[in-house]
């Protein structure tokens, strides 16, 4: 009798683990059935999404370097990320048709930029090697004799199996496919969770309205943010709402924990991080002649558009007619942060299963020939290449951890 593997979830983790077996099997000679089993009519639903902005794959940076982008789980991805990292992502990629290059800043996209043509081959891959996709099946959970449970168009269906990988996802953009409610399934078998959270999120500042008018949408480039002895240099979008993009996303876990912690907020923005102090005070001071006061700022120091609106809106009156004060807030512009945005607008997410729950293999310590890998677990990255890889990184670790169990079977 052929050996049953059930991989629920086709995103990023839980198809790495499907090419791994199924290489596993052809290697090893092994008669497995392996099925990839996904909620949605089609597969791969956020991968899709986030090749519409640039499939940011990897990153070029030393290996070392880019290990410890992760703290504080740096430890706990280490031996998968060396076991399958940036530069097998980056061979994946080229076996799958789309060679990879470097764009700004280190970060490594697919040369089409897009999901669609890596995932075609891949897939037309998996199932040259018998992997079997089966779509519109929701994992629900186990029936009390632990089969698999699964809501389909034809009602339920039960699927036994000898080794399962959960690759749920998180439930951010809840409309592609992962809606988080499997959390509760495994509270119930007793596997300690934690409630998501945004991870690389929006934060709500409270703009006046003339400012939400004139300058919503607009990116404020090339600064630096500063939040406790974190920072960040990059751009950053102002919303209706307050503020998003990469640079806030890199200060979102301690801007978030310290929401939830019910301190005030307050991030602190370098506007003219190129200059010291005594350098803008030194251009403030040169004389203004009859010059407005924001031509005065633009001529000296090249402050202009939504950046001067923007130190306009969070300083006040008695500040801008203070040459010393008005250097200060240039350099360190106060901005309050209220709250994170939903889950759902999310890039990722924080809290999950918790990563004590796991054997080193990813198997679930309480229910042997249960593993679970990717963004369904307790741990959060940064973007800028951290997010994909991890996940394909764990789904290529669980996936060794399931063929070595289905050999000791
Ligand atoms: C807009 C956007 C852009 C992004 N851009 C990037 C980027 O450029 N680079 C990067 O590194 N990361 C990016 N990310 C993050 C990255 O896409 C995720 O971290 C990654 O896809 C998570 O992989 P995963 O395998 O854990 O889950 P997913 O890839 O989300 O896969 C989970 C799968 O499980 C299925 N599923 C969920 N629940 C069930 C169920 N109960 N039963 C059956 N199937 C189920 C879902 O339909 C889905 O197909 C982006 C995310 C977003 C939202």
């Amino acid at each position: 009798m052929p050996k049953t593997i059930a991989i629920i979830g086709a995103g990023a983790a839980g198809l790495m683990a499907a090419d791994h077996l199924s290489e596993l099997m052809a290697d090893q000679e092994r008669d497995w059935q392996i099925t990839l089993y996904d909620a949605m009519p089609t597969p791969a639903r956020k991968l899709m999404m986030a090749g519409k902005s640039g499939l940011n794959l990897t990153h070029a940076q030393p290996i070392d370097e880019f290990i410890a982008s992760y703290s504080p789980y740096a430890d706990w991805m280490a031996p998968m990320i060396r076991e399958f990292g940036p530069r097998e992502v980056r061979s994946w990629s080229y076996a799958m048709g789309q060679s990879t290059f470097e764009g700004s800043s280190g970060r490594v996209f697919p040369k089409s930029m897009k999901a669609s043509p890596l995932l075609r081959r891949h897939f037309q891959h998996l199932e040259k090697r018998g992997v079997k996709l089966v779509t519109r099946h929701r994992w629900q959970g186990w029936t009390d004799d632990n089969a698999l449970l699964f809501e389909t168009p034809e009602g339920q269906a039960t699927i036994r199996a000898d080794a399962v990988l959960l690759a749920l996802g998180g439930p951010t953009w809840p409309r592609l496919g992962t809606d988080g409610n499997f959390l509760s399934v495994l509270e119930e078998k007793g596997i300690a969770c934690s409630p998501y959270r945004p991870a690389n999120c929006g934060f709500e500042v409270g703009w006046s309205k003339q400012f939400i008018q004139q300058w919503a949408g607009e990116p404020v480039k090339s600064v630096t943010l500063t939040f406790g002895d974190r920072q960040v240099h990059g751009d950053f979008v102002i919303t209706r709402y307050g503020i998003e993009g990469s640079a806030v996303y890199g200060l979102s876990a301690p801007l978030r924990d310290a929401l939830e912690a019910g301190a005030p907020v307050t991030l602190q923005i370098d506007l003219r991080s190129h200059h010291d102090l005594d350098e803008v005070k030194k251009r403030l001071d040169q004389p203004r002649g009859k010059q407005s006061f924001a031509n005065h700022i633009r001529k000296r120091l090249h402050l202009k558009g939504v950046q001067a609106a923007l130190l306009k809106e969070c300083t006040p009156r008695e500040v801008m007619n203070d040459m010393g004060k008005l250097a200060q807030a240039i350099k360190a512009l106060p901005i309050h942060v209220t709250a994170p945005r939903p889950l759902e607008e999310a890039i990722s997410c924080a809290g999950g299963v918790h990563l004590s729950e796991l054997g080193d293999d990813l198997m679930v310590k309480r229910q042997p020939g249960l593993f679970i890998a990717g963004e369904m677990l307790d741990w959060e990255a940064p973007t800028g290449g951290y997010l994909l890889p991890a996940c394909m990184s764990q789904g290529h670790h669980a996936a060794l951890g399931i063929g070595r169990y289905l050999n000791e079977l």
